[in-house]
């Protein structure tokens, strides 16, 4: 199924949907994709019509949609006027993209995914603090939201910085401190395995990924959920061939 379909099923889905998004979407759908004319609050089906079932679905999705990006054919879907206001009452993003605030790595661009398919959290190098957990956790744990993809990508100017702070000693009086604290993690995972400063900032950005996601699942928003409906993956996105790929 693609973005631009799973879109047009969507909208009898919202159609009516109440303010409290996919709780309120779950009982309220009963239009012709959710299960027939005959369809009633009880037996509304467990996830709607139109959204992935799940976090492989889910993951599929973006795929399909980074493809497209990467080749150069984005749809750019879900820009349409009348979609807007279909979402006003409702709505039930199927993916959490949580990455850096870089301009080139715009999730919505790099997955070519429409108005309401996504939630995006961003920070300098995806790096988290106990609010930022909850801002991620907010979409499975409210709206369902199957999948959560941490995303860290190639020439990441945050965890640049950090490398060259901590590898230099200059911690002292840095502006970013805390995000530079924060990518310590990664930078101890790699330390000393290469000279190559590239080759070092590139495994560092692999490593923080893996240190997000791993973190992540062990968090109070994420633990009960990880494994029972909700997957937390990690990804890294080329600047050069606009790819993603699975860690
Ligand atoms: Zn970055």
């Amino acid at each position: 199924m693609t973005s631009k379909s799973l879109i047009s099923t969507r909208r009898g889905l919202l159609a009516g949907a109440g303010a409290l998004g996919l709780g309120a979407a779950l009982t309220a759908c009963s239009g012709e994709d959710s299960g027939g004319a005959g369809a009633s609050e009880t037996t509304a089906p467990a996830v709607p019509a139109g959204r992935p079932a799940n976090a492989d679905e889910a993951w599929d999705l973006l795929v399909e949609g980074n493809e497209r990006w990467a080749s150069g054919e984005p749809l750019h879907p879900g820009g349409e006027p009348s979609l807007r206001e279909e979402l006003v009452d409702g709505q039930a993003p199927w993916a959490i993209v949580f990455g850096c605030v870089d301009s080139r790595v715009s999730p919505q661009y790099v997955f070519d995914t429409g108005n309401g398919d996504l939630m995006t959290v961003r920070t300098a190098g995806s790096t988290f603090d106990p609010l930022i957990v909850e801002s991620v956790g907010y979409g499975p744990n409210a709206l369902d939201t199957p999948l959560v993809v941490v995303l860290g990508h190639q020439h990441c100017g945050a965890v640049t910085h950090a490398a060259e702070t901590i590898g230099a000693g200059d911690e002292d009086g840095d502006l970013f401190d805390q995000i530079t604290e924060a990518l310590r993690p990664a930078y101890e995972a790699v330390e000393g395995t290469t000279d190559d400063k590239e080759e070092l900032i590139e495994a560092m950005i692999r490593a923080n990924v893996a240190y997000t996601v791993e973190q992540l699942a062990r968090t109070p928003e994420f633990e009960p959920l990880v494994g029972n409906g909700t997957e937390i993956v990690g990804a890294y996105y080329s600047l050069e061939t606009g790819e993603v790929e699975r860690l």
